[in-house]
């Protein structure tokens, strides 16, 4: 089926020529997203709201068309959440829709459109004082109705929870176009069942998220950052295990092996020579139990026997170390490779076990994996190297890949930690939830997209 002239004129009566994106580059621009080399299809049009009306009103003649429709932020996704599927569908880019509405400092919410990028977000609430500590790897880039879609998590997960943690409300379009909200501007909210959990994570298959009240916390008044290099990466997870039991809850604690520490040592420019594997900690809170918990963190980390520890000076040292850290998947330029990013999630416990399994992947299938991730919530993200051009390399890839997944459930893990499921797990949601589970997504789904057009192919398969 294609779009009918009378549909995109409507389309452009609503928000105007200039926002419904016909031409052959516009539409091969929204093709793809972050998630594998490939992974792409060119949306028959894109459109591009710039209010909130405009939004549903796209919303609504597309659903009454019978358009199949995928709602995009920045595109960062790694799940192919943001890639639309299907000949006849359309992308809606919802960067137009970029305004923070309000920061209500006294009460500790904000209202933002769906379209305010997640890094400026956090940059205006923190001039105010306050805190919104949600931080995915794409935090500069990606936008907050992504996040929220997605229910991003980061560094910060273990002590400060994940995107799900900071919504109060929403305001989503449904399939009639209509504005739903859910939630409140109050911390508590006991009203009717409760649909913001169900929208936080559903990737665009439910409803298109227009607006989102977010939960402000107060900034801490400080935090030190820890910086340890081991000789061996059973140490480093000894140490960062050591530093859990000791009652200390980092603010961010990951982990990186040796293959990952490289662009960071060298964006830090700190010696790494012999090092199998690096800890960065920072602790935070009131300036006492900021510098109790750095001294414990150290404590931990010597009786492991670190092969150097740095504890930054000062605020400044401690960001520009975490500046360094961002510069992790730098790693993908190294010999020109292409690379995949994995998302394996364990109890943290367990860690040891998926890390020797990534190992043994890499002898198996013979392939370069690095590893970093976020050691206190047991997120971690193996990163397949390979060249583009050998087929078989790539052939190994994906039955690594698979069997990562296999190995992070068989460790009583999950299949999608933080990156969602969206196209390449949806096939395997089976594997981690009962057949009860299933049944009751597909009826929410055939309950609020009857039609089936709302990012198709993503979570729930037809
Ligand atoms: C380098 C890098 C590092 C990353 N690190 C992390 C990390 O540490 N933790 C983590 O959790 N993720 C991480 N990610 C994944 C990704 O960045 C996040 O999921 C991100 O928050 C998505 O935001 P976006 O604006 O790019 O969304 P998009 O990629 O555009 O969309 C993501 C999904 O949300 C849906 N969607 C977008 N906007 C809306 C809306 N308004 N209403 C309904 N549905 C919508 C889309 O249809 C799609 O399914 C990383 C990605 C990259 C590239």
């Amino acid at each position: 089926m294609s779009i009918s002239e009378s549909v995109i004129c409507e389309f452009e009566r609503v928000l105007g020529a200039e926002n419904v994106l016909r031409g052959e580059a516009e539409r091969q621009s929204y093709a793809y997203d972050a998630a594998l080399p490939g992974l792409s299809h060119p949306p028959a049009l894109a459109l591009r709201p710039e209010s909130v009306g405009q939004l549903g009103e796209a919303v609504r003649l597309a659903y009454e068309a019978g358009i199949p429709m995928t709602v995009r932020g920045a595109g960062t996704c790694l799940c192919g959440g943001a890639v639309c599927g299907t000949e006849d569908g359309i992308v809606i880019v919802t960067t137009g829709l970029d305004r923070i509405v309000e920061i209500n400092e006294r009460n500790g919410y904000a209202v933002v459109e769906a379209g305010v990028r997640a890094g400026d977000f956090a940059k205006a609430v923190e001039q105010k004082g306050l805190f919104f500590p949600p931080d995915p790897g794409s935090l500069p880039a990606c936008t907050l109705g992504g996040a929220i879609a997605e229910n991003s998590g980061g560094a910060r997960g273990l002590k400060y929870g994940t995107v799900k943690n900071y919504v109060l409300g929403l305001d989503f379009f449904t399939c009639a176009g209509e504005l739903a909200r859910t939630g409140a501007r109050t911390p508590k909210c006991a009203t009717g069942y409760d649909l913001t959990p169900l929208m936080v994570g559903s990737e665009g298959t439910l409803g298109v998220i227009a607006r989102a009240t977010l939960k402000l916390i107060p900034r801490p008044e400080a935090s030190k950052t820890v910086w340890a290099m081991f000789s061996d990466i059973a140490d480093m997870c000894a140490a960062s295990a050591d530093i859990l039991s000791m009652g200390v809850v980092p603010a961010r604690m990951e982990g990186m092996d040796a293959l990952m520490l490289r662009p960071v040592a060298e964006a830090a420019q700190s010696e790494n020579g012999q090092c199998a594997g690096a800890l960065l900690v920072e602790v935070d809170g009131c300036l006492e139990q900021a510098e109790k918990e750095a001294a414990k963190v150290v404590r931990c980390c010597k009786r492991k026997g670190t092969l150097s520890i740095q504890v930054a000076e000062n605020a400044k040292d401690g960001a520009a170390l975490w500046q360094a850290h961002a510069a992790i998947l730098r790693v993908a330029g190294d010999k020109g490779r292409a690379f995949v990013l994995e998302d394996a999630t364990v109890p943290r416990t367990r860690i040891p076990e998926l890390g020797a399994a990534i190992r043994d992947m890499e002898k198996t299938y013979a392939l370069d994996i690095g590893v970093f991730g976020h050691m206190g919530d047991g997120t971690m993200h193996p990163v397949f190297l390979f060249d583009r051009r050998d087929a078989a390399q790539w052939e190994r890839v994906r039955q690594a890949r698979e069997r990562l997944i296999e190995t992070a459930l068989s460790l009583d893990g999950t299949l999608c930690g933080e990156f969602g499921a969206g196209v390449l797990k949806a096939a395997l949601l089976e594997r981690e939830m009962p057949p009860a589970t299933l049944a009751l997504y597909k009826s929410i789904k055939k309950t609020m997209d009857p039609k089936h057009l709302f990012n198709p192919g993503k979570i729930i398969l037809e």
